[in-house]
């Protein structure tokens, strides 16, 4: 896949901000500070972006506060309308803004519009959602009054982002607010700020009124700092690392905020002996080496089952080394760069703690010849539970293999970690499927399938993967609270 837009096509066609929006009007830094962008693949400046304060920070919450009274009075017909109008624009330029995310995020071309492709489905699906809003009536103990249960926007929202999917995860947390009837605040992160300024982009042209859609781009423990502590904010969603998303947590508690978290993962996939190898083959290379590793339900580890372990490392280590790496403009790459030096070094850590503890690297496990963000696709066989990446979020084009004997023992390693996003597993059996499939302690498990994210299933975690669910049915409740009326008198 090529494309012929580029940075100053993107920049012309208007899709590439290099300002804040705040209550309507694009603007700079009230001290003029500023941020570099670089493209990840070689460290080249995009442009540059405001470098906001708490004082810029207020201003949006205040704008977002003052246009709540307004949009949360629209019907859900018309807040439908003007996300199905977002959505039509986004599917409308999917070439020029999958260009604009692998210029600032590095991913090849193809996953990049895969992701555009997959907010735009977000949005129509809360664009739907924001239609069946409906209330209960309760049949009341009381022969004089009448139960009233209603489901009503929460208020102002603060959406925090992380780098690695700038598109989509904003979708899933701008849409649903919007489709609730709330007004939002968005912090894409420094290093992926365009996607997230693109939100303000979309909202002025599907017509979404000025201060519902508010966007600020800064240094995260300022910005963050006060998204989270402001008492106008009444829910905040974050997505992002297990660390951020604590300290989030314990600072939103003094102004009793509203929470998503969705955090970071360590997802194991289980093959068995009975599995179809090809299929658990082809998957694995999608579960893992998508986005060159960095994506939250990201398989960090493989449990292989010892009757197959051998045949399973040699097929999957055949197809790693099949993979084109390179800049994700590059015709055919399946894997572009790390997203910056310090990805980079938190691989090579992994791979060399892996090696020291008796790890056997089967293919890759250096940085590539392309340049300093490039790692190889790595296959470890050998891994074992004292090893880094048996406990931490790799993050990056490394596949451990672990080698176990039964299925109770699978299940305990999968389970043996502090995360809870995303597990997969491969079997034939039937028995096996439910048993395993209820025994995993994990928000998703994907059974005999490695990329399973849509807008219509719930995603999210349990234990320090996080709090809530996004997309689905269930996604709207999050920036939703219930009121109960009671009506007496009658
Ligand atoms: P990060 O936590 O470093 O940053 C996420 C966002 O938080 C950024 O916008 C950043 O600027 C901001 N931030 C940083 N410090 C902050 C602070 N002190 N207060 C408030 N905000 C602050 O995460 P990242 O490196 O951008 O993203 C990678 C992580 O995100 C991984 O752990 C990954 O697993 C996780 N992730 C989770 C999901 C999910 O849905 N569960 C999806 C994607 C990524």
């Amino acid at each position: 896949m090529t494309t012929t837009h580029t940075l100053e096509s993107i920049k012309t066609a208007g899709w590439l901000k290099e300002a804040n929006l705040i209550g309507g009007r694009w603007v700079q830094a009230d001290d003029g500070s500023s941020f570099d962008v670089e493209n990840p693949a070689n460290e080249a400046r995009i442009g540059v972006i405001p470098w906001v304060g708490v004082a810029e920070t207020r201003r949006a919450i205040d704008a977002a506060q003052a246009a709540f009274v307004d949009w949360s009075m629209t019907t859900a017909a018309e807040r439908a309308e003007k996300l199905h109008r977002m959505a039509a624009i986004v599917r409308d330029n999917i070439d020029a803004l999958a260009a604009m995310l692998t210029l600032e995020q590095g991913k090849p071309l193809a996953e990049a519009r895969n992701e555009i492709k997959l907010g735009a489905d977000y949005i129509q699906w809360f664009a739907e959602e924001a239609r069946r809003i409906n209330g209960e009536i309760v049949p009341s103990p009381w022969k004089d009054r009448q139960i009233l249960v209603t489901r009503e926007p929460v208020g102002v929202v603060a959406a925090i982002s992380p780098w690695n999917f700038p598109f989509s995860m904003l979708s899933r947390k701008v849409a649903p607010a919007l489709a609730a009837g709330c007004t939002i605040v968005i912090k894409p992160s420094e290093f992926t700020p365009y996607c997230g300024l693109l939100y303000g982009v979309l909202a002025e042209l599907a017509g979404i009124p000025a201060g519902v859609v508010n966007v600020v781009t800064g240094d995260g423990a300022v910005v963050g700092g006060e998204l989270s502590r402001n008492p106008l904010v009444r829910k905040l969603t974050f997505t992002g690392s297990t660390r951020v998303g604590k300290l989030l947590y314990k600072q939103s508690a003094e102004t009793m905020k509203k929470l998503s978290l969705e955090l970071g993962g360590n997802a194991p996939t289980i093959i068995f002996d009975d599995a179809d190898l090809d299929l658990a083959v082809q998957n694995a290379i999608g579960s893992k080496f998508r986005n060159s590793g960095q994506t939250c339900v990201c398989t960090n580890r493989f449990y292989v089952q010892d009757g197959i372990y051998d045949e399973f490392a040699r097929r999957f280590t055949e197809r790693v080394r099949q993979l084109k790496v390179g800049n994700g403009f590059d015709e055919g790459v399946e894997q572009g760069p790390l997203i910056n030096l310090a990805a980079v070094k938190k691989v090579e850590s992994h791979v060399e703690d892996a090696r020291r503890k008796g790890g056997q690297v089967l293919l890759g496990g250096k940085r590539h010849a392309l340049g300093a963000t490039f790692y190889e696709p790595t296959v470890i066989a050998d891994a074992t539970p004292d090893m880094l990446i048996a406990s931490e979020e790799t993050f990056g084009p490394v596949a451990a293999l672990f080698r176990f004997k039964d299925e109770q023992e699978a299940i305990d390693a999968a389970n043996a970690t502090e995360f809870g996003l995303a597990a997969y597993f491969y079997t034939r059996d039937l028995a096996r499927t439910f048993r395993v499939g209820r025994a995993i302690q994990s928000g998703m498990v994907g059974v005999n399938a490695g990329v399973i994210t849509t807008a219509e299933a719930p995603f999210g975690g349990v234990k320090d993967s996080g709090i809530g669910r996004e997309g689905s049915t269930h996604g709207i409740e999050e920036y939703l609270s219930l009121k109960y009326l009671a009506v007496g008198g009658l």
